[in-house]
């Protein structure tokens, strides 16, 4: 699923293309993508506004019409946005057109229908985008934007106070922090050398620093890369190359860029995790903890008499061979989604292609 620096680079890549645009209407073919309005109402709220800003907040693109009424779009899994002339084609998987007086047309469009579109009007007070007059905020449960000024160290520490549970989780909740989802979390503990099944109450000073200066090193090399075109996500000027620097994310069995040690996969809260477990050591009272967690460890690692022991890449055992084999098998199974997301995101430059390019 897109993330924030995935998000960002939708949000840039519009931003020249739509401002200033007046909208016609909208034509929405699946009324699910609509979170507030069905088909009809929502042409008509966004009918004759003017696009005045194209932003991000979190994981969602933000476009502000003349008016105070902005409408937000969640990619979800599978959302892709691009500006084609109105005469183009249209392909099957586009679920939202929103019509423009110059002839083009926004297209939404969603394979899997999971990403959400949204008008929502203002707070003339606040400028917080609201459910409805006096309502509640809709980025109200939202926390703040890692890359923003005002994310500082003193800040992310008053985040952690009061805040227990592991660091995985918790970078994934979108009330401790804003943007980070399964790739970035994985990356910049890695990078800040934490265990993603550490807790927050064994973290030291200059553990906390780390993490709060990885968080937003990875996010702000991921935006100047484009994020990571992995498996649906493009953006109206191309696929973005992060994934072509992630260090762990999906790595499972690589060598550690540090150490040289295999990456490791563990699943925590449904979520797959990659991480080296010789970078990122878990202090032992929560490893202890962690102990069924770590159980469904895969990678290079054999277990015996309930132990973990690491064993350097290459070297032959009975035990090993049989990892080596279902290493290679995964490594398929990698290369066999990659291959096929690659095509969707061609598929989709195609459908859209002979656009504004
Ligand atoms: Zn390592």
């Amino acid at each position: 699923m897109p993330e924030l620096p995935e998000v960002e680079t939708v949000a840039r890549d519009l931003r020249p293309r739509l401002l200033g645009a007046r909208i016609v209407g909208a034509r929405c073919s699946w009324a699910r993508t609509l979170r507030t309005h069905d088909p009809e109402a929502f042409s008509e709220v966004i009918g004759g506004r003017t696009v005045v800003a194209v932003d991000r907040r979190a994981k969602q693109v933000v476009v502000d019409l003349s008016g105070g009424v902005a409408l937000t779009i969640h990619l979800k899994m599978t959302g892709q946005l691009f500006v084609v002339p109105a005469d183009l084609p249209m392909d099957p998987y586009v679920r939202l057109v929103v019509e423009l007086a110059d002839g083009r047309e926004l297209r939404f469009r969603d394979i899997r229908k999971f990403g959400k579109v949204g008008a929502f009007g203002r707070d003339p007070v606040t400028g917080e985008l609201v459910t409805e007059a006096g309502g509640a905020a809709v980025f109200g449960k939202i926390g703040p934007e890692p890359l923003a000024e005002d994310f500082t160290l003193r800040a992310f520490r008053g985040r952690l106070r009061g805040r227990t549970g592991r660091l995985k989780p918790l970078l994934l909740d979108q009330a401790f922090v804003a943007g980070v989802g399964n790739i970035y979390a994985d990356e910049a503990l890695w990078l800040a050398r934490l265990h993603p099944l550490r807790t927050v109450a064994t973290l030291r000073s200059a553990d906390e620093r780390r993490l709060h200066g990885a968080i937003r090193q990875v996010l702000g090399e991921a935006i100047e890369r484009r994020g990571s075109s992995i498996d649906d996500y493009t953006a109206p000027d191309g696929d973005g190359s992060m994934q072509e620097r992630l260090q762990v994310y999906q790595r499972t069995g690589e060598p550690c860029p540090r150490c040289g040690r295999p990456v490791r996969r563990i699943v925590v809260g449904s979520r797959s995790t990659h991480f080296c477990s010789w970078c990122q050591r878990l202090p032992a009272v929560d490893r202890r903890r962690a102990r069924a967690i770590l159980r469904t460890m895969t990678g290079n690692a054999i277990r015996t008499r309930g132990r973990w022991t690491d064993l350097p890449a290459g070297e032959g055992s009975v035990g090993l061979t049989a990892t080596e084999s279902a290493r290679a098998a995964a490594r398929a199974r990698t290369e066999r989604t990659r291959q096929a997301a690659a095509t969707r995101r061609a598929a989709a430059r195609e459908a859209a292609a002979g656009g504004d390019r």
